[in-house]
């Protein structure tokens, strides 16, 4: 097409018809009854196992009970560098008292198998590690001994007494041939890995990891190391969505962007589902002109769609299916709403087949201080920063769009408002539950608009073990499309921002700049006095 022609006045009026023609969502249903929906159908019982090589198990699942084949330590081991001897010998020994007491003519080193018993009233030299020979039961330091070089036959003195098992671990004090040293569902880590060695072995049966292709939609799409071109944004769903695959026990498969075309999306669906336990697509799902991934997903086959629609925010586009055996869910577009609702909905499932227990919610109660609007008959989560202060955590929205990309990625938890509410009022208490593993709260967080003289600050705060955030609040329209300057910037960017650096950095080891609290209105935690 010849890119120079003018499109018709009667083309561009068809166009806007088209872009402004908006279906309704058939049938909205609540998060619960999305879920109830969707897992009644599912198959969540998890893969079947494969044997992985010790190097290769480490965050796997293990998929049936291991029984230790061996008891550790496999033999009655001395803990200490000394001498392995009868307790009963040293009976009534003490500092001005020593029991003298012979040395056998073997020395017990690790790895070495004794060959001599200790008869009584002698003793056998042994190193850490070594095995206790025959008649001893216990092991006195070599610093509670003297050695005795001039008699006839080499001796010590023991100056105290030592008591029967004293310095020796029995065999299968440590791991007990026969017991079950780690439970099918445990996720393989470094000292699960050590328990396994310790045992002998050099493999172990996990869970395949369930393959969970993850494509993006989008003519807008452009894959992260490619220009950005004008209208372009960079495909992050992709990126983080394959990655909290991995993070909930499964293997991503990426498919990259696909381009908002009906047969190019329907290939490239098919081809997921035949290679792939979980497809997940993102975008596409509203019910708009341009949204065609709910329409593809209704040609693919039975069942289906089963949900779309869930009265949710984020969330309200979700599209969840089953085609043949394989469930196929369609997140909305909108970085913060897509990976919202695959915690929600998908993250269990993954976990679910990859043989992992259901994810323990952790919260927290908090206070809000600001009311926080919300729209009637949608169950609202709101994402949050949490602080510290003198009567407990509070929570602040984040105050940003489910388009960002950062609303999810920096918050610190969530807290719902009922469908039935309009609001939440000012000073409610509110439960939190924590994104991300157990961070402690931040000692400090700064709400207000940018200004890379806080990224100095925040980063000079961290390395004296300070947790600040910086939480940016709307920021400004940009002007005729081009990217908005830093604050500060009245000369060339480049040039105020090394001023602007610089200014910043004269700061710090001094006070906070003044007039930064007002602007940037600094909310301190409890931690404030030690600033
Ligand atoms: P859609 O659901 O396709 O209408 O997309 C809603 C919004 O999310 C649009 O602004 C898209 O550009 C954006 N979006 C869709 N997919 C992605 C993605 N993979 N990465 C980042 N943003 C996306
Ligand atoms: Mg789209």
């Amino acid at each position: 097409m010849n890119q120079d022609a003018k499109p018709t006045r009667a083309a561009i009026v068809d166009s806007i018809r088209r872009a402004a023609r908006q279906e309704q969502f058939l049938e909205v249903v609540s998060a619960a009854e999305a879920r109830r929906r969707f897992e009644a159908r599912l198959e969540r019982a998890p893969l079947a196992s494969e044997s992985v090589p010790l190097a290769a198990a480490l965050s796997r699942v293990i998929a049936a009970d291991v029984i230790a084949p061996i008891d550790t330590p496999p033999f009655d081991r001395a803990n200490v560098d000394g001498f392995a001897l009868r307790a009963a010998d040293t009976l009534g020994a003490g500092p001005g008292t020593p029991k003298r007491l012979t040395l056998n003519r073997e020395v017990i080193a690790c790895g070495v198998a004794p060959a001599l018993e200790v008869a009584s009233g002698t003793v056998t030299a042994i190193a850490t590690g070594g095995v206790i020979p025959r008649g001893a039961d216990a092991v006195v330091m070599i610093e509670h001994t003297e050695l005795i070089e001039d008699d006839a036959v080499p001796a010590i003195d023991v100056h105290r007494v030592v008591t029967s098992g004293q310095f020796i671990s029995y065999a299968g004090s440590d791991i007990a041939r026969g017991e079950t040293l780690l439970r099918r569902g445990t996720q393989i880590g470094s000292r699960e890995i050590g328990m396994l060695a310790a045992c002998g072995l050099t493999s172990v049966e996990v869970v395949q990891r369930p393959r969970v292709a993850v494509l993006s939609t989008g003519d807008e799409l452009i894959q992260p190391g490619q220009p950005l071109r004008p209208g372009g944004i960079y495909d992050s769903n992709g990126a983080i969505i394959a990655a909290a695959v991995a993070e909930a026990g499964g293997e991503a498969v990426p498919f990259g962007a696909i381009a908002d075309d009906q047969s190019a999306l329907e290939g490239a669906m098919r081809t997921a589902l035949a290679s792939c336990d979980i497809v997940v697509l993102s975008g596409g799902t509203s019910k708009g002109a341009g949204d065609l991934s709910h329409q593809v997903v209704s040609r693919l086959g039975g069942p289906g769609i089963l949900v779309h629609g869930v009265a949710l925010k984020p969330g309200k586009p979700l599209c969840l299916a089953l085609i043949g055996k394989t469930p196929l869910i369609v997140l909305p577009g909108f970085p913060t709403s897509a990976i919202f609702t695959f915690h929600a909905f998908v993250a269990p499932l993954v976990r679910a087949r990859a043989g992992l227990p259901i994810e323990a919610a952790h919260a927290v109660a908090a206070r809000v201080p600001v009311r926080v609007p919300s729209e009637l008959g949608r169950e609202e989560f709101v994402l949050v920063s949490l602080v510290g202060a003198d009567d407990g955590l509070v929570a602040f929205p984040t105050g940003k769009g489910s388009g960002a990309v950062t609303a999810f990625s920096q918050a610190d938890g969530f807290f719902a408002i009922d469908a039935l509410a309009s609001a939440l009022d000012a000073d409610s208490q509110v439960e939190v539950t924590l994104i991300g593993k157990s961070e402690r709260a931040p000692d400090l967080v700064i709400m207000g608009s940018h200004d890379i003289a806080l990224d100095v600050v925040v980063g000079a705060l961290a390395e004296r073990g300070i947790r600040a955030h910086h939480r940016r609040r709307q920021s400004r329209r940009s002007e005729c499309g081009k990217p908005r300057r830093m604050r500060y910037c009245a000369g060339t960017p480049g040039r105020c921002r090394e001023r602007r650096l610089q200014q910043a950095s004269a700061y710090i080891g001094t006070s906070a700049p003044p007039g930064l609290a007002a602007h940037a209105g600094l909310c301190l935690s409890s931690r404030r006095r030690a600033l």
